[in-house]
């Protein structure tokens, strides 16, 4: 039995969204912004009461107001009952894929998990419902959560919807996203119904003029492990150019300046520095190579191996230049680390180069002081042995080197002159290539960048 399209309430879609972290809170607030009455499932009670309080979890630009705002308009509420998702129409299924414990591919056991929650607990009695995924999943996935729903007896339509949003940027990249893809089911009645249903979900945003693309299962879910293996790719080709200016001399910030004029290449994305990490990108290709590897494909994807290397190469760089600038050795010099979040307007911690880094040190014997503007807590409870602090000032006291390692705008704003009166030696290594090394040196700095000229060899190479 299908849902008659016409009789889809125009204006207002009954929605779930399973897994409520950094992906799933953000859709359900902003799905409860476009009309649509929400309510959002997760298996962790003290986030659900948090969400429902108004608090939220993480730190994400404009998701606090906008919780509040949704909360109090009454179409947004978090739980952790299944049974109160059975008449929603559309189920967003936004759990974590993380990559497994010694292994490259993804962890579905939450997927997994969530679909049976789905199986048990929705009632399509009435007419079908969707299951729209967002979770990064490997290329398969959808085909076989299909297959799961039809032999659960369920009249449920598996669309698989990836997301693209930026930590950071959660909020706007979700109701402005610059394209909205569908990965449809092979039956097209199946398919023109779940098509139906969600471009009712996302009428006010499609109206806009944002591209939406139509695809099958495979398509959509290659689609995004495609986009995150591109940017990573284009991190790491970056990151190897850093490598070959550090041993000629060349400067990085020069070199990505102007190749970036080409519009083919274009220069986003390509900043040299400590590198990718984060809940997606690292975790995102290793399960793509790893399911190629399933697929008897890998071979498509060896280059993958290569940018993870690169990669990781990066943050032991980063170590190492902070070594050499005390002397090679660690034990008896104070180490400041600025920033630990795996980006700037995040909190998220998960492989976080710069956490890597500073954890690196710390157990290479220094007297290691991190701070971050958003992560302090996080961090706090997350390693404990860490000596962590709120400011810049408490951190740099008395440091021999300090480290910039994730590029907030007030890390960026830092007055080199302010800075040398707190240290006791005046090194820094600029893990973001952020700041001006000119200006630091004249500050009295031993500036380091990555694949970048300091001092008088960077005046030179301006002119
Ligand atoms: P997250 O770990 O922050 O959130 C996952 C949430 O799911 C947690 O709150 C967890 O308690 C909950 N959960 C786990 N099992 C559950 C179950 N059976 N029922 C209900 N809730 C359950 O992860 P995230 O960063 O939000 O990512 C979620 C997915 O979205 C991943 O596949 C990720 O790759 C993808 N994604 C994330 C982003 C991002 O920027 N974070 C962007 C695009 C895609």
């Amino acid at each position: 039995q299908l849902i008659d399209p016409v009789k889809v309430r125009l204006s207002s879609v009954r929605i779930s969204v399973i897994g409520c972290g950094y992906l799933g809170a953000v859709h359900a607030a902003c799905m409860a912004s476009l009309g649509h009455q929400v309510i959002g499932l997760d298996v962790d009670e003290a986030k659900v009461a948090s969400l429902n309080s108004g608090v939220p979890p993480f730190y994400e630009p404009g998701f606090a107001e906008l919780l509040d705002e949704q909360l109090a308009g009454g179409r947004l509420e978090f739980t952790t009952d299944p049974g109160r998702i059975a008449q929603a129409q559309i189920h967003f299924i936004a759990v974590g894929t993380p990559q497994l414990a010694g292994r490259y591919a993804a962890d579905l056991s939450y997927v997994r998990a969530a679909v049976q929650t789905l199986i048990e607990n929705v009632d399509t009695s009435k007419g079908p419902a969707v299951i729209a995924g967002k979770s990064t999943v490997p290329v398969g996935t959808a085909r076989h959560i299909q297959d799961l729903c039809d032999e659960s007896g369920n009249d449920l339509i598996v669309v698989w919807n990836p997301e693209f949003l930026r930590e950071g940027f959660a909020v706007t990249d979700t109701v402005h996203p610059d394209r909205i893809v569908y990965g449809l089911p092979d039956d097209p009645d199946r398919a023109e119904v779940g098509r139906k249903v969600l471009d009712e979900c996302y009428a006010e945003l499609l109206a806009t003029g944002i591209p939406r693309l139509l695809t099958n299962h495979p398509t959509a879910e290659l689609v995004k492990v495609a986009a995150n293996s591109f940017l990573a790719t284009k991190i790491s080709f970056i990151n190897a150019m850093a490598q070959l200016c550090d041993a000629t001399g060349g400067d990085v910030t020069q070199l990505a300046e102007a190749i970036g004029y080409d519009d083919r290449i274009g220069k986003k994305f390509l900043r040299a520095g400590v590198g990718f990490g984060g809940g997606c990108l690292p975790k995102d290709i290793r399960a793509f190579m790893a399911r190629a590897g399933e697929l008897g494909v890998d071979e498509a994807l060896t280059f993958l191996r290569e940018v993870d290397a690169i990669n990781l190469r990066q943050r032991d760089k980063a170590v190492e230049m902070a070594s050499n600038l005390l002397g090679g050795r660690f034990v008896g010099h104070k180490v400041a680390v600025l920033g630990a979040a795996f980006k700037p307007n995040s909190d998220d911690l998960r492989d976080s180069p710069a956490l890597e880094v500073a954890q690196q040190i710390w157990s290479r014997g220094a007297d290691l002081v991190i701070t971050d503007p958003a992560a302090a807590d996080a961090l706090r409870s997350k390693l404990p042995n860490l000596n962590v602090v709120d400011t810049v000032a408490e951190a740099v006291a008395g440091a021999d080197v300090v480290l910039l390692l994730t590029e907030w705008q007030e890390y960026r704003d830092l007055d080199p002159r302010e800075l040398r009166a707190l240290v006791r030696t005046p090194n820094i290594v600029d893990g973001r290539n952020v700041l001006d090394p000119q200006r630091w040196a004249d500050a009295g700095w031993t500036y380091r960048g990555m694949g970048r000229l300091a001092g008088p060899a960077a005046a030179r190479a301006q002119v």
